[in-house]
């Protein structure tokens, strides 16, 4: 296909918001008799699911400590479960299992959840901790848990298969996507400084709105637009904090178990939800017996058939390279700087035997092919959903943001001028008025 010359609506990144952004966009156009599916192109630099779509774990859940990001992962699951083929979903549920210095915090999400109408169970105390766990996995072995929230919605999806099911769904109603097609640069309206036309590696394309969705090239998107490179936040304590970086990074901790994923189910024969465990109590190798750490750590993992083995990871570390020198590209397991070594392995595998018999003297069949990769996150690690330049919309999910599918949906109603009040609490003047979401002591910079 020729390159056109001009779209109505150009979206930069064809990952999960950039696909889930035009299946909508050309859905509403068509059902408000404005339009449809072919006034939009994608276009993509490398290919379909290149960037962190692509190799996302792919976790799907509700438990955030933020009551904004528990309303907006609710309208996220109900996308998800409108089409669990296309999707590749798989709705196996989610458990936050969690020690005393998160009680508090996961009693006020799964109290949230009751009032939202999201469906899950919440233990407490450690012996009930224990006997619940021990009813699900008969080897369950994890000390010091004291509440469990199980969700009972949310699962997992397969990235790639997803990603394919949500670009055919969005070709099927009329959208382009064009792959090896790089953004170079803008063109900027005198005037008003918005987006003419985009510069690309093959030409220049001209527009009326432009949708940006970089996933971890957000800081290279918003460098091209010619944002503030810092950002002034309003603290709790009242005050300004200037010059904060906007963009920062941090490597997302990723790896496969390779056993076979049935050895993963239930007491009865079931597929299991998705495990996540946050813990204080001491972690000591399963390997040799020596001490890990005896600071709080996390792990989550789930059985996966695409992965084709235990899948899952822990907690992820900041990157301490100045945000101008990280090397972004090459991108995922193609990272000569961040793909997981072996001490994620030892952790992680480790961490699987402290909370489950099963998976003790499994270390010898950690899958040492390369995974992983980095983020890009805003100075509060929540998404900026919002417009800038007059006509460029800027998802920037702060990676959050697999789960994220219905993000699209409401970018697309806002995109033909109607305002979501559960995109509001992600603008990106919060910064400013001090309107930020509230801290919890998980492990985890996303939660
Ligand atoms: C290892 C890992 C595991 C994760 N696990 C989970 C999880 O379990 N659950 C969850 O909810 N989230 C998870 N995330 C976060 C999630 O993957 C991301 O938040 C989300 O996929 C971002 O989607 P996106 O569409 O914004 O970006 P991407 O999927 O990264 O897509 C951006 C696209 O933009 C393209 N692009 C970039 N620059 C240009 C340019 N100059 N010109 C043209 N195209 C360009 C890229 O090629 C890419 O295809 C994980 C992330 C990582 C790294």
């Amino acid at each position: 296909m020729a390159l056109p010359k001009s779209a109505k609506t150009l979206i930069i990144g064809a990952g999960i918001h950039g696909l889930s952004t035009a299946y909508h966009l050309a859905l509403n156009l068509k059902a408000r008799g404005k339009g449809d599916g072919r006034d939009i192109l994608i276009i993509d630099k490398t290919a379909i699911a290149a960037g962190a779509s692509g190799i996302a774990c792919g976790v799907v859940r509700n438990n955030y400590f933020q009551p904004a990001m528990r309303e907006l992962m609710a309208q996220c699951v109900e996308v998800w479960e409108s089409d669990m083929e296309a999707y590749s979903y798989h709705p196996v549920g989610y458990m936050q299992i969690s020690p005393e210095s998160m009680h508090a915090d996961v009693g006020t999400i799964a109290k949230q959840q009751k009032e939202i109408g999201y469906e899950s169970t919440f233990i407490e105390g450690e012996k009930d901790s224990m006997d619940y766990m021990k009813d699900l996995f008969h080897d369950w072995q994890a000390q010091g848990i004291t509440s469990v929230l199980h969700e009972k919605k949310g699962g997992y999806s397969n990235n790639t298969k997803a990603m394919y099911g949500l670009a055919g769904k969005a070709e099927a109603e009329g959208v382009r996507i064009m792959t090896g097609v790089e953004v170079t640069g803008f063109d900027r309206d005198n005037g008003s400084e918005a987006v003419r036309a985009v510069k690309t590696s093959k030409g220049d394309i001209q527009c009326d709105q432009l949708v940006v969705a970089p996933g971890p090239w957000a800081k290279q998107m918003w460098d091209m637009l010619g944002l503030q490179k810092t950002v002034s936040i309003k603290g709790a304590d009242g005050k300004m904090h200037d010059d904060i970086p906007m963009w920062i990074y941090w490597s997302l901790q990723e790896g496969t178990l390779g056993v076979d994923p049935e050895m993963q189910k239930t007491n009865d024969g079931k597929m299991p939800p998705v495990i996540h465990v946050d813990s204080d109590a001491p972690l000591y190798s399963d390997h040799d017996g020596s001490l890990i750490t005896d600071e709080m750590w996390g792990i989550y993992y789930k059985p996966d058939f695409h992965f084709n083995g235990i899948q899952g990871g822990a907690a992820p570390f900041a990157i301490d390279t100045p945000p101008d020198d990280v090397a972004v590209d090459p991108y995922g397991v193609d990272s000569p700087d961040f793909v997981v070594g072996e001490d994620f392995a030892h952790m992680w595998v480790s961490a699987l035997a402290h909370c489950q018999k099963r998976f003790e003297g499994q270390m010898v069949h950690y899958n040492s092919e390369p995974s992983g990769g980095i983020g890009s996150f805003t100075p509060d690690s929540f998404p900026v959903f919002d417009r800038f330049v007059d006509n460029v919309y800027m998802i920037a999910d702060s990676n959050h943001g697999y789960k994220m599918i219905g993000v699209g949906k409401l970018v697309a109603q806002e995109l033909c001028g109607e305002t979501s009040a559960l995109l509001e609490p992600f603008r990106f003047s919060r910064y400013a008025e001090g309107k930020l979401h509230p801290v919890s002591s998980s492990p985890f910079p996303w939660s």
